[in-house]
C-alpha cells in the first residue's frame, strides 16, 4: 500500500528558529525553553533551536547562548542551530549545541540583503565555519535559499542551485535543505531540479524546505515524496510569516504535514496529541491565531 511513497518521513522542526526569527513579537527566554521542551516530548528527532547571528540582525533570537544551554536535551533528538560566520561558531560550540547549519542564498541580490556579503565571498566564511565545525566533531547541515525564486531578481538559475550544492558538499556537509524562501515553487518546478540534484546525490542526503505562501507547499511535499524524498523542514502552526509580504503565510506548518503524512500511513514517528499542545502552547504565547489548518480547525472541536 505505499505507492511508491517513502514509508518513513523525518521532520525537522524549524518553529523556534525560523519561525520565531520572522515574527515581530520577542518571546521570553523562559518561554522558548519551556516549548522547546515540549517539542522534544513530541517524537521529532530534529529541532532547530535558534540562529547564532548577530543579536543586533535577529533580536528575536539574542538569547541563542541562554536557550540553547538550558534546553532540556532528550534522548534521540538533534539539536541545531543557524550559524552564519566564525564569530556565530565559537558561540554555538561553547553552547553545545549537537549540529551547525550554515546558509547561502542561490541569488546574488537575495545574499546580498540577507548578510551582505556575495555568494563567493559567503562560500569563503562557510568553508571555514564547515572545516572548524568538523575539527569539533560537529555535523553539519547546509542550507540553500531562494531556491525556486528570487525577491529582487526573479529567477534562479538552476545551474547556480547545482552549483552551491556540489560545493557545499565539497565543503563536508552532511545534508542539503533546498528552501523556497518566498514561496513560488509549484510541484512541476521540484519535479524537475530534484531530477538534476538526484542524479548527483543521494534521496537521503536531500531536504526540502517549503513556504504555503501561494498555497502550493503541500503539493510541492506531494511532489518530492513521489521523488523520494524523506526529510522536510516545517514550522509547528506555520510559524514565522514571510518577511516580503506581511500577513502572508510562510512556512510549511509541522501540524498540517503530519496530518497528511501519517493519513497516508507514512511514520513520522510524532504524537498527535503533545504536537498539538505545543501548538496551543506558543499560539497563547504569541498572542495571536496560528497559520496552520490543523490548529483552526482544531480550536473549533
Ligand atoms: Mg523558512
Amino acid at each position: 500500500m505505499s505507492y511508491g511513497l517513502p514509508k518513513k518521513v523525518f521532520i525537522r522542526e524549524v518553529g523556534p528558529r525560523d519561525g520565531l526569527q520572522n515574527e515581530s513579537k520577542f518571546i521570553a527566554t523562559q518561554d522558548k525553553i519551556d516549548w522547546i521542551n515540549q517539542l522534544s516530548l513530541t517524537g521529532l528527532n530534529y529541532i532547530e533551536v535558534t540562529s547564532f547571528v548577530n543579536p543586533t540582525w535577529i533580536p528575536a533570537l539574542a538569547d541563542a547562548d541562554t536557550v540553547t544551554k538550558q534546553i532540556k536535551k532528550a534522548p534521540g533528538v538533534t539539536y541545531a542551530a543557524l550559524v552564519p560566520n566564525r564569530r556565530g561558531l565559537d558561540r554555538a560550540l561553547e553552547s553545545q549545541i549537537d549540529e551547525v547549519s550554515v546558509f547561502i542564498s542561490a541569488s546574488e541580490s537575495h545574499n546580498k540583503e540577507n548578510i551582505n556579503k556575495t555568494i563567493s565571498e559567503t562560500e569563503i566564511v562557510l568553508s571555514e565555519v564547515v572545516r572548524e565545525s568538523i575539527a569539533n566533531n560537529k555535523s553539519i547541515r547546509g542550507y540553500i535559499s531562494t531556491v525556486f525564486g528570487c525577491p529582487f531578481e526573479g529567477k534562479v538559475e538552476i545551474n547556480e542551485v547545482i552549483r552551491l550544492t556540489d560545493s557545499l558538499f565539497e565543503m563536508g556537509i552532511e545534508e542539503l535543505s533546498l528552501g523556497d524562501t518566498i514561496g513560488v515553487a509549484h510541484p512541476l518546478q521540484v519535479r524537475i531540479l530534484l531530477e538534476e540534484l538526484l542524479k548527483r546525490y543521494p534521496q537521503d542526503k536531500i531536504a526540502m524546505h517549503f513556504h504555503n505562501t501561494r498555497g502550493t507547499a503541500m503539493a510541492n511535499v506531494l511532489a518530492s515524496l513521489e521523488m523520494g524524498i524523506t526529510k522536510f523542514d516545517s514550522s509547528l502552526g506555520g510559524l514565522g510569516g514571510c518577511p516580503y509580504a506581511p500577513g502572508a503565510s510562510g512556512n510549511l506548518a509541522t501540524d498540517d504535514l503530519h496530518y497528511m503524512l501519517s493519513s497516508m500511513g507514512i511514520q513520522t514517528n510524532i504524537n498527535t496529541a503533545k504536537l498539538h499542545s505545543a501548538a496551543l502552547f506558543i499560539q497563547e504565547k504569541m498572542k495571536k491565531p496560528l497559520d496552520s489548518h490543523t490548529v483552526k480547525y482544531r480550536m473549533k472541536e
